[in-house]
């Protein structure tokens, strides 16, 4: 057994409700300790409810993360994954995966791609766009154009590749040179994509509204002038789509409410409604250099994982599933605003589509999170000093009160603690 970490209890009365992990040297576990975790543990979900080992009830505004899209043990997914648990779970390519060939099917059906390749993560996915790109060029006589441009403020994964895409200094460092061939861009400056495209650019990358940098929507003026330079150049345009796509802005995906089409496109984190599953979408053309040996993995299009993709699918693509994300995101947006308007020393600013929201706060990010939580709500922190909200799809009018309404209690807290705080530093 592994003993309780040690826990500082600051700044409120209530015990365990801003904790951070003790950074002195009492560390027993084993796990590589690359995570400063939360002391708190989850025995069992349901719905937008997660039940903590102590009995505690939280509603869950993080979804893992924008994973758990359905909510948590959703029946329909339950049912297609014990029934595939029973029939055959892994298989290898080296064989016909006809669940894979369907979840392909779909969503391709869905969407501008033709064809898809299936890894176990958003950082997968990311790198097989990548090598998607440059092989595109290389098949079309030019090797030379490797280099992709990305932007400031991006999160495309952990990988080697796919940090030097994210090009995130703090990421980094340590980890030695950086994959060569990527370059970070203000988003939003035309002015500056355009300088930065040369002889050896192969393609431009971006996510339609920057999850991890802190949920900011990017213009569709934007990417629209993207669209348009990729055409003139000959490059490809790359939509990483791991945290906006499967439903997450209200549509199945975010580039479907931007007008603007990409050439490439990246799927994971709600592909398999909490089945790791993470997948490269892209038209023939820009597939065109991934022929027979140019990629593969071992795990990817595992049968099991594409059982769970095809049940998250059978259920967003039902009729009328979308209309319901997208009512319960306006209410959540309109009710978001009224916390903003009675705490606007916490808040400034209620930003994203759909379900993927953000609240910029004027106070440290992690402070609300913590008070969120101390209210039982799963939220998490994002760049830019945000407080992320991703409630399951699936959430209920109801569940959105009753998370506004404990976000109202975690800020009037929140707001009391730091006007006592102003008052003993204005008697000092
Ligand atoms: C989460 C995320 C990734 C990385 O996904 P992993 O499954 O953690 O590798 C990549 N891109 C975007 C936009 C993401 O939000």
């Amino acid at each position: 057994m592994v003993p309780p970490k040690k826990r500082r209890h600051i700044l409120f009365g209530r015990v365990n409700f801003i904790a951070l992990p003790d950074p002195g040297p009492a560390m027993t576990s084993h796990l590589m300790p690359t995570y400063s975790r939360v002391d708190l543990a989850f025995a069992q979900g349901e719905g937008a409810w997660l039940t903590a080992t102590n009995g505690e009830r939280y509603l869950d505004f993080c979804c893992g993360v924008a994973v758990t899209a359905l909510g948590h043990r959703h029946p329909h997914l339950v049912a297609a994954l014990t029934e595939q648990a029973n029939k055959v779970w892994h298989v290898s390519n080296l064989y016909d995966i006809p669940e894979a060939d369907r979840v392909a099917d779909r969503l391709c059906a869905a969407s501008f791609a033709e064809v898809v390749f299936f890894q176990n993560s958003g950082a997968e996915a990311v790198e097989c766009s990548i090598k998607t790109a440059r092989k595109y060029q290389s098949a079309n006589g030019h090797p030379e154009r490797y280099r992709i441009i990305t932007f400031e403020g991006a999160f495309h994964g952990r990988t080697l590749a796919a940090l030097a895409a994210t090009g995130n200094k703090k990421y980094l460092d340590g980890f030695g040179p950086p994959v060569d061939g990527f370059e970070q861009k203000p988003c939003g400056d035309l002015d500056a994509v355009k300088r930065a495209i040369g002889p050896e650019t192969a393609a431009i990358l971006i996510e339609p509204i920057m999850g991890e940098g802190g949920v900011r929507v990017v213009e569709p003026a934007f990417l629209k002038a993207l669209r348009e330079l990729c055409d003139r150049h000959g490059l490809l345009l790359m939509f990483d789509e791991v945290q906006t796509g499967m439903g997450r802005t209200g549509e199945l995906f975010c580039y479907q409410r931007t007008g603007v089409t990409p050439d490439v496109m990246t799927l994971a984190k709600a592909l398999g409604g909490g089945f790791p599953v993470g997948a490269c979408l892209a038209t023939r053309e820009a597939a065109k250099g991934m022929t027979p040996g140019t990629h593969g993995s071992t795990f990817g299009f595992n049968p099991l994982a594409m059982s769970a993709a095809n049940a998250t699918l059978d259920v967003m693509l039902a009729p009328g599933f979308f209309d319901h994300v997208k009512k319960v995101g306006l209410l959540l947006k309109q009710r978001l605003a009224e916390i903003k308007d009675r705490y606007p020393s916490l808040i400034a600013e209620v930003r994203g589509e759909g379900l993927l929201i953000g609240l910029r706060a004027l106070v440290p990010a992690g402070e609300l999170v913590d008070a969120l939580r101390g209210e039982q709500v799963l939220a998490v922190a994002a760049g830019d000093n945000v407080v992320r909200l991703l409630p399951p799809l699936i959430v209920s009018e109801a569940e959105i009160g009753e998370g506004v309404a404990r976000l109202d209690r975690a800020c009037a807290r929140l707001d009391a603690a730091h006007s006592r705080q102003r008052k003993q530093e204005a008697a000092r």
